[in-house]
């Protein structure tokens, strides 16, 4: 059977991989035979998130009614229920809902009725508390699907130090990425120099290490030293997958869906008020707004070597009428051409303008000369793909280093 929770905290506190990680151990204790824990990443768009919008779904053998009965006495110790917005979910199922709705719910918008239907079609128990939005959630999750995935070890604080500041040794997880990356990554952020794998917020997490195989991650585990550590759970995942991405066609864009999207740059790269940086995209008459904003950082200097009739593939959100930049793929440059006044044919000096449309003249001996001499700059950047850093990586998005590996 698969059991699928969602939607169990707040900004305050608790998180439902954590509960996730509780139910685990309650059913391991009652003789549950686990054989997979997956924490499954919807649409990182929906206003509802308290975070990443994460779900998790656990796939079991045992008895239905009981499972049913502990992950719902989880929910009731451990969720936030009193925080406005938390609407826990949910789930105990021997059949495993269509597809067709893990995939709305990661790409576009459900409806908790939606999830009912679905829930009652499969016989399955359910439970939602308050609003009961967290079902669309813990459907969606044991309802997924993963041609490919990621794997994160996530390591809990004690229950007595939630709310309280992290201590963790900085450099122990400079040690666990360079013994392990590119099997892991997001550990650290090198050119920003920061450990990003460890949240500020006030949930159990004390850090989670992402890589391409349980094996990879428990080794990278291995290196970081931090205040005593509680639960450590594995999770198999979606994210780093660009399971959200659509092929989009600009003009065609829908708001709160995430694409890949092909086009011509049509000006230069603004940098506007905040550091956050716009460059326009054109194609088949239609114009994009793209948005590299202040804390993608040095990725925004990439979009400000664009050029005007460069070609691009863009990934990202399409939200508020601009695509939230997450990589680019530049596929072909443009020459970056200068003008310059020419050099005189008669005397090799260099010549000054005539006038408005009336080419140039040499001011040492006359001559003058139509056309100006066309200098073909060197551009500062190459055809390829390029990412925001760690610390700005949405969790679906797929960082290069996997791409390479996987394309
Ligand atoms: P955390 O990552 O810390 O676990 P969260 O960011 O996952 O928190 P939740 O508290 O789970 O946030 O809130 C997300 C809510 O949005 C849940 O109720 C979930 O069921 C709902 N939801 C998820 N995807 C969709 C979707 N595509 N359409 C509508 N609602 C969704």
């Amino acid at each position: 059977m698969w059991i699928g929770i969602d939607d169990t905290d707040s900004p305050r506190g608790m998180c439902t991989t954590y509960l996730g990680a509780v139910l685990i151990r309650r059913l391991v204790a009652r003789g549950f035979n686990l054989t997979e824990a997956r924490l499954i990443r919807l649409n990182p768009n929906v206003p509802y998130k308290t975070r990443g919008n994460a779900a998790i779904s656990l796939e079991v053998d045992g008895d239905p009614d009981i499972a049913f009965e502990e992950a719902c006495r989880c929910v009731e110790d451990l969720a936030d229920l009193p925080a406005e917005g938390t609407e826990p979910g949910v789930v105990v199922s021997e059949r495993k809902p269509p597809v067709s709705f893990y995939h709305k719910a990661l790409r576009s918008f459900c409806e908790p009725d939606e999830a009912v239907a679905i829930l009652d079609a499969a016989g399955a128990k359910y439970r939602g508390w308050k609003g009961g939005r967290g079902l669309i959630g813990a459907t969606a999750a044991i309802a997924s699907d993963l041609p490919d995935f990621t794997w994160e070890i996530l390591v809990y604080r004690f229950p007595g130090m939630w709310g309280s500041p992290r201590e963790i040794e900085r450099e122990t997880f400079f040690l666990a990425d360079a013994a392990t990356a590119p099997s892991t990554w997001d550990t650290v952020d090198h050119e920003n120099d920061t450990v990003v794998c460890s949240p500020h917020t006030p949930d159990p997490v004390l850090f989670g290490i992402r890589g391409q195989s349980p094996i990879a991650v428990a080794l990278a585990r291995t290196f970081v030293r931090t205040e005593p550590p509680g639960l450590e759970q594995i999770f198999l995942t979606n994210q780093g997958t660009d399971g959200h991405l659509e092929e989009g066609i600009v003009g065609e864009l829908m708001p709160g869906h995430s694409y890949c999207v092909m086009g011509t740059v049509s000006g230069k790269a603004e940098t506007g008020k905040g550091g956050h940086v716009s460059l326009p995209l054109e194609s088949g008459g239609s114009d994009l707004r793209c948005m590299a904003y202040e804390p993608t950082k040095e990725f925004r200097d990439v979009v400000r070597a664009l050029l005007p009739g460069d070609m691009a593939e863009v990934c990202g959100s399409y939200k508020g009428g601009s695509l939230n930049l997450e990589k680019i793929h530049v596929t072909g440059l443009a020459p970056d051409l200068a003008k310059n006044p020419p050099r005189c044919p008669s005397c090799g000096k260099r010549m000054t303008s005539a006038g408005h449309l009336k080419g140039y003249k040499c001011r040492g001996c006359g001559t003058r000369a139509k056309d100006a001499e066309v200098l073909v700059r060197k551009r500062r950047i190459g055809c390829g793909w390029y990412e925001v850093p760690p610390s700005a990586r949405r969790h679906l998005a797929k960082p290069l280093i996997r791409m390479i590996r996987h394309r």
